[in-house]
């Protein structure tokens, strides 16, 4: 988590200034990180989440074990105010398409308690790989 945090300062959120990072864990222990990139044709953007699943991916991983997600608001300069940010339902649906039920989504609530989900919890009956 604590990795993700710091990866909201990587996030380039021009239009938002709503800041997103993420870790991603292997099943062999490697990190891969991600932020938001956002684009002036806002559905060009990326999240976090993807970032990280795609870099991991374009690297030949494969298996994962879990995620962390950690967002902020821009407060002053350089400061951010911790806000939850659950993964929205596009890298939702990116992460069943390489995760099993039981891959864990590490979250924060606005005072920072951590709270793990499974993928199972977050995208019941979801639709995947091997439905077609
Ligand atoms: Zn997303």
């Amino acid at each position: 988590m604590q990795t993700a945090m710091d990866m909201r300062y990587k996030s380039y959120v021009p239009y938002s200034h709503f800041h997103v990072g993420a870790a991603l864990l292997t099943n062999e222990g490697y990190v891969y990180t991600g932020c938001n990139i956002e684009n002036s044709s806002y559905g060009a953007t990326n999240c976090a989440e993807r970032t990280a699943l795609f870099k991991a991916i374009s690297e030949g991983e494969r298996e994962f074990e879990a995620i962390a997600i950690a967002a902020g608001r821009e407060e002053g300069i350089g400061d951010l105010i911790t806000v939850p940010a659950p993964p929205c339902g596009i890298c939702r649906q990116v992460i069943r398409e390489f995760c099993g039920p039981d891959f864990k989504i590490v979250l924060h609530d606005k005072e920072g308690n951590i709270k793990v989900y499974t993928l199972s919890e977050l995208l019941p009956e979801s639709f995947g790989p091997e439905n077609l």
